[in-house]
């Protein structure tokens, strides 16, 4: 008999899931709530959400479609949508006019941030941790999203673990072991990125080693 069949309780592992789905709910209800108020949609949001970080706040059509794990004629639909609002602007690439950008407007920006203020709630939420408790949270919360995308439930994130220009357990210093290529600069734990611009997508063995 395990310890939680003794004490009657779940499993940790479902227990996991369950204070998981519980931040999950409040995410959802409160975007949901925000949204209905504004009349954007989740997909919508999730367009601006995406356009905001990025660098330039612009992307291509076909980007957006991978970056939502939609197909190209939903998003844009999506975006036509939100041209109508004026939150986003579609303009040819003046390097190569074949090429169609889809741009955040300073509207866009801002409904973007205002129906989901999620960042700050739950960076303020994460703050009760004690530094060591957000380290070993984030290490989870990277093993737990590239599991998903190996299966296939979640679209690529820029994620340090898998990208080109990571270099896990480069250096002997235990405070920054890893290395970025990019940015030639050592790093720890604590500071590998979830949502980088600089991302390159690297070889699905090579991610699966970091
Ligand atoms: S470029 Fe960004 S995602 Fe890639 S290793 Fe450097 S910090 Fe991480």
């Amino acid at each position: 008999m395990t310890p939680s069949m003794k004490t009657g309780q779940d499993a940790l592992p479902d227990r996991l899931v369950t204070g998981l789905s519980k931040i999950g709910l409040a995410m959802k209800s409160r975007t949901w709530r925000r949204q209905g108020r504004r009349g954007v949609g989740p997909l919508q949001v999730q367009v601006l959400t995406f356009l905001r970080s990025r660098r330039n706040q612009a992307a291509t059509v076909s980007t957006i479609a991978r970056e939502l794990s939609v197909k190209l004629p939903t998003a844009s639909e999506v975006i036509r949508t939100l041209e109508e609002k004026r939150l986003v602007r579609r303009l040819r690439r003046e390097v190569d006019n074949r090429i169609v950008m889809v741009h955040l407007t300073a509207k866009g920006a801002k409904a973007g941030r205002v129906v989901n203020g999620w960042p700050e709630v739950l960076a303020a939420a994460t703050q009760q941790l004690s530094t060591q408790e957000q380290v070993g949270l984030l290490t989870a919360l990277v093993k737990l999203i590239r599991a998903l995308q190996v299966q296939g439930e979640i679209p690529v994130a820029r994620m340090c673990v898998s990208c080109e220009h990571f270099r896990p357990h480069a250096h002997p210093d235990e405070d920054q072991p890893h290395h970025c290529e990019f940015f030639n600069t050592p790093f720890g734990d604590r500071a590998l990125r979830l949502d980088c611009p600089e991302y390159v997508a690297t070889s699905a063995t090579r991610a699966q080693k970091a």
